[in-house]
């Protein structure tokens, strides 16, 4: 079993779906976590206290908004008051909009960009001094298979994901000799609020039925024909913190069932 006793770590967008479940195998794991995200606000001190007391971890909220550069350095900043570091880094909100290109709304590529890809350097600007001067860290970011192959109606997000593969490739590279590192994960549909959205976009833009977005589109990608759970996701970001991965820094791991493999 991987031990992260002694060790803290921030997962951004960790207050639903494949970031509740990285966080919530961190805690497990022995680490303190700041947790992040939108929502209502009574419903995510529940989820807090209950990781909080199941866990016996101390684990922490920070309401930043990823699309605000100010709100993200004061995360980071309230994160090291209350934890003494940040170890690992988690970059996991993210969201989606599916639409053609001519009609894609600005707002809506800006938000995109903003929170599945810019926040990302924000976070990892702030807390990579800190990393290379202890002489350990984990920066982990949650890309997609869209880092890998583009679909249509999704310009904002595949721009995004493979940006962000690009962003990770270069800060592996910068850190390499300070025992920090750098990797992406790249999972194919994992069943969240995030896909789950996206299935009537999908059907308006293809003119398909929502069942046959599921089947023909979501699983007709991946040759298991299997969603990849939140848990799978969690587990390698375990194993990216375990010693065993000292060496594994730069690279894009797929889950995501064998749909880039094609
Ligand atoms: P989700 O909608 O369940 O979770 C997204 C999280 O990001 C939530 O906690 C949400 O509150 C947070 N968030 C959204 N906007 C934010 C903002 N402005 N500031 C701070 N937090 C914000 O979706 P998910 O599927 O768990 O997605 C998590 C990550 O995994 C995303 O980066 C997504 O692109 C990636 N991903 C998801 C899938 C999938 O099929 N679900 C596949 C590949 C990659």
């Amino acid at each position: 079993m991987i031990d992260l006793r002694n060790k803290t770590a921030v997962v951004t967008g960790s207050t639903s779906g494949i970031g509740f479940a990285v966080a919530s195998s961190l805690a497990h794991a022995g680490a303190d976590v700041m947790l992040n995200g939108l929502g209502d606000a009574d419903e995510i001190e529940t989820l807090r206290k209950n990781l909080s007391e199941t866990t016996g971890q101390r684990i922490y909220y920070s309401a930043a908004d990823m699309r605000k550069p100010a709100e993200i350095k004061s995360m980071v900043k309230q994160a090291k008051s209350l934890m003494g570091s940040i170890n690992i880094l988690v970059n996991n909100a993210g969201i989606q909009f599916v639409g053609p290109v001519e009609s894609f709304p600005t707002d809506k590529w800006d938000d995109i960009i903003a929170i599945n890809l810019t926040s990302s350097f924000h976070t990892i600007q702030n807390c990579l001094g800190d990393m290379k001067e202890s002489g350990w860290g984990r920066i982990i970011n949650i890309a997609s298979a869209h880092s890998l192959v583009a679909s249509p109606f999704k310009c904002a997000y595949v721009a995004a994901k493979h940006g962000l593969v690009g962003l990770t490739k270069t800060i592996a590279l910068e850190c390499a000799e300070y025992g920090v590192t750098a990797n992406a994960i790249s999972p194919g549909y994992v069943l969240t609020d995030l896909v789950k959205k996206q299935i009537p976009e999908t059907a308006i833009a293809r003119g398909l039925s929502e069942d046959a977005v599921k089947t023909e589109i979501l699983l007709g990608a991946q040759p298991t024909k299997k969603f990849v759970t939140g848990e799978s996701i969690a587990e390698t970001v375990l194993f990216l913190s375990s010693p065993a991965a000292e060496n594994i820094t730069g690279t894009n791991l797929s889950i995501d069932g064998g749909w880039t493999a094609q």
